[in-house]
């Protein structure tokens, strides 16, 4: 066997997640490497916490990325706010919630399960009735995305219920983060993650997490000490903190981080609201052409997530065929049902730069191409007028 360099296919990522890498963010990931305690390095590493602190909308000193993906924030979260007997109310109503429940029980807290079904927001009323019902409960954890489903949970209201019980929230923003209002300081969120490879459009592997006063008092009085030295805040903190002087703890991904950089950086430069209304602009233009193609939501409209659309899959085509169609003729991926949902969704991600006119027009077409092709009973020369007219009015 010989071995050459790996050239990978150009795709269009229109599944979960990653999503489209911008050239400029890509050209970031390429300049030197430098030291990860060279003080130019700091200097940038201030700026990434300065834009996360922007992209989070917080003022929390106790924000940066954690070096490893999404799944490591949400470990961090967890390991750190909980010890053992520790009760949390953890909301599922999807793939997410699920591994929440997973890390509180992994900490040996007690996990006190809320569920909705797949699909639905995260019910405010069945929270409350969980407060009431557990006084000894002292977080509330939730998704805020739900990336398996489609469905967006009232974050603002869900906080303010917890802090009227006396609980600290925990808030998976994973795919929420520059794709759906979110306002850590205004709604109260005590702890919260989230990855780059969503709505950021940076390259995978990040973790951007931030910790309010709250949390961070709550960590200082831990009787045990965090179980996961890698992810023990109180030493994280010694290389990210502001204190000065950095000091080892483990060798930041120095490339990475300059994509974040630029990732961020381009996120200021269109406004964070500007990236939320962006969202939402397409998110009404690929409806507009998916509903006309005959194909519906699975998520009741008003918790619809602008940059994850599960759609229900024509009863007479195969779901797996269509995907592997649609990445060999048009390099398009989209994404398969997860959990409970495989086989009877599709996930049509429009996260990041993802999220354009083309990218819809260009899924649009290549998907009613395939499916007409493949007998599937779908309305077709619709779908396209319909997302132009969403559009462009
Ligand atoms: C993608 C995702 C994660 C996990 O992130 P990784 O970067 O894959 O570890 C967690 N929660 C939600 C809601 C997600 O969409």
């Amino acid at each position: 066997m010989t071995i050459t360099t790996f050239n990978p296919p150009v795709r269009t990522l229109m599944g979960p997640g990653p999503s489209d890498v911008h050239p400029r963010v890509l050209s970031a990931l390429a300049r030197p490497t430098i030291g990860h305690l060279d003080p130019s390095f700091s200097t940038m590493m201030d700026e990434v916490k300065t834009l996360l602190q922007y992209a989070f909308q917080t003022d929390n000193q106790l924000t940066f990325p954690v070096s490893a993906p999404g799944s490591a924030g949400m470990e961090t979260c967890f390991a750190n706010l909980l010890e053992a007997g520790d009760s949390v109310i953890v909301c599922q109503n999807g793939v997410f919630g699920g591994r929440m429940k997973e890390n509180v029980e992994r900490c040996g807290a007690i996990a006190i399960m809320v569920e909705d079904e797949w699909g639905k927001a995260v019910d405010p009323q069945k929270v409350e009735d969980a407060l009431k019902a557990h006084p000894e409960a002292s977080v509330l954890a939730f998704v805020h995305a739900e990336t398996s489903t489609g469905a967006l949970s009232d974050a603002k209201t869900l906080c303010a219920l917890a802090h009227q019980y006396n609980c600290l929230t925990i808030v998976d923003a994973v795919t929420s983060l520059g794709g759906s209002e979110l306002r850590v300081d205004d709604w109260g969120i005590d702890a919260i993650y989230s990855g780059t490879q969503k709505c950021l459009s940076c390259v995978p592997g990040l973790s951007p997490v931030s910790f309010s006063e709250r949390a961070q008092e709550r960590i200082k009085q831990r009787k045990e000490r965090v179980q996961s030295w890698f992810l023990d805040l109180s030493l994280v903190m010694g290389y990210w903190g502001n204190d000065g002087g950095r000091s080892y703890h483990h060798t930041a991904p120095v490339n990475s981080l300059y994509a974040l950089h630029e990732s961020l950086l381009m996120l200021k430069e269109e406004g964070l609201e500007n990236a939320w209304a962006r969202h939402s602009m397409l998110h009404q233009a690929l409806k507009a052409g998916l509903e006309a193609m005959g194909l519906s939501f699975i998520v009741p409209e008003g918790s619809r997530l602008a940059q994850l659309n599960a759609v229900t899959i024509p009863s007479n085509v195969d779901d797996a065929v269509v995907r592997k169609r649609l990445l060999h003729e048009y390099d398009l991926e989209i994404g398969a049902g997860l959990g409970s949902l495989a086989g009877k969704v599709w996930r049509i991600g429009l996260m990041g730069q993802s999220a354009s006119a083309s990218n819809v027009m260009f899924c649009l077409a290549s998907l009613e191409s395939v499916l007409n092709d493949m007998g599937a009973t779908i309305n077709t020369g619709v779908a396209l007028p319909a997302a132009q007219k969403a559009t462009f009015g």
